[in-house]
């Protein structure tokens, strides 16, 4: 029972659910998205030795980190906005764009932090049902009167929509003077550019990322966005009436020490993509039907029995990913890619699975 004394706000909202962290070891982990190998090495090494310098605030809007993203994107330190993951980012993104009046649109099957946030700050929402084969109906996307957001990659589907599209849809909310923001947390796992490239052309158009997934730092908490200076100064305005210092220093010198280790970041992402590929490989051979997919993670459905109990049987062998009780999308589980060992492992065990429900 909800205690007494909270909120109407409160009581009335549905947090988020996140996959859960286990503390025990033995567990093959599939069930976040999370990067099977460690981040760059440099990054224990810009870790080291600041405890000292911990007794000051970190700098103010975490300029040398926003520098060096500039310089990779080719954008301006005015045109970049970190926060403490890119969670935070998409959520400032509601109160800075969106209003009450105008519903906001965003893929039925998506992101479900998007509901999350619109809730908790009254942003009336529309989910805009999915294609067939989970593609993203992009006219309905910008048919609405209020803004857009969207994953891609989208995610749990994996699927990518092609730049020229994200063009034509940031090109309608132009049209009518609303944001598109375009959440980028798998571009690094797809085929296609990212839509950092059109931010100079476009001045409704707000790209976020995330260290999370492709730097392996998901425990560190850092999100950046990219846009033009107008949005940029809304996502300040809101960032600054909730917390001055979201990004902490140790935070700042280690994302800025990933972000400059490019060779290790295309190494590990280039690892993850072949045993992704690979494994897809290995479900489909295995009868399951499996989404073509642009990130690090696979959203597949077996045919020899139900979803929620091959959710069930994995989780009995210590196999953990995840997997959704919504319409449309119950029967299929949406599995990271681990190491190239785990993925052989997950395999013979869908195997042993398999032979077992025969
Ligand atoms: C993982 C994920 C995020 C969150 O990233 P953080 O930076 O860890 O908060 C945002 N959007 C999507 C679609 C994700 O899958």
């Amino acid at each position: 029972m909800d205690s007494p004394y909270l909120s109407r706000l409160a009581r009335g909202i549905e947090p988020y659910v996140p996959g859960e962290q286990p503390t025990s070891d033995g567990l093959i982990k599939l069930n976040t998205n999370e990067n099977p190998y460690p981040p760059s090495p440099r990054v224990e090494e810009a870790l080291r030795g600041r405890a000292a310098r911990l007794r000051l605030y970190p700098e103010i809007d975490a300029r040398t980190l926003r520098e060096i993203i500039a310089r990779r994107e080719g954008l301006s330190p005015e045109q970049v906005f970190v926060g403490n993951g890119s969670d935070e980012v998409l959520s400032f993104c509601f109160p800075a764009f969106f209003d009450p009046e105008e519903p906001v649109r965003f893929p039925a099957v998506t992101y479900s932090f998007y509901r999350v946030y619109a809730k908790l700050f009254g942003i009336p929402y529309e989910e805009v049902p999915m294609l067939p084969g989970f593609a993203v109906d992009v006219q309905a996307m910008t048919a609405g009167r209020g803004g857009a957001i969207l994953p891609n990659p989208n995610a749990p589907t994996s699927l990518e929509l092609p730049l020229a599209v994200i063009e034509d849809m940031a090109r309608a909310q132009r049209e009518k003077g609303r944001v598109l923001v375009v959440d980028e947390a798998y571009v690094a796992f797809g085929q296609e550019p990212s839509a950092a490239t059109l931010v100079p052309r476009y001045d409704n158009l707000l790209v976020t990322r995330t260290l999370s997934k492709a730097h392996a730092l998901a425990g560190l908490r850092v999100g950046y966005a990219l846009g033009q200076r107008g949005l940029i100064e809304g996502l300040l305005r809101v960032k600054d009436s909730f917390n001055s210092y979201p990004v902490d220093s140790l935070a700042i010198a280690a994302a800025a020490a990933a972000l400059q280790d490019e060779d290790y970041f295309r190494l590990r992402r280039d690892q993850v993509v072949r045993t992704r590929d690979f494994f897809r490989q290995g479900l489909l051979e295995r009868g399951f039907a499996v989404l073509p997919s642009s990130a690090n993670f696979v959203f597949a459905r077996p045919n020899f029995c139900p979803g929620r109990e091959l959710f069930a049987a994995l989780r009995r062998r210590n196999v953990l990913v995840r997997r959704w009780d919504a319409p449309g999308i119950e029967e299929y589980l949406r599995i990271s890619i681990g190491t190239q060992e785990e993925m052989e492992k997950v395999l013979a065990i869908l195997d042993e699975i398999r032979a077992s429900s025969v």
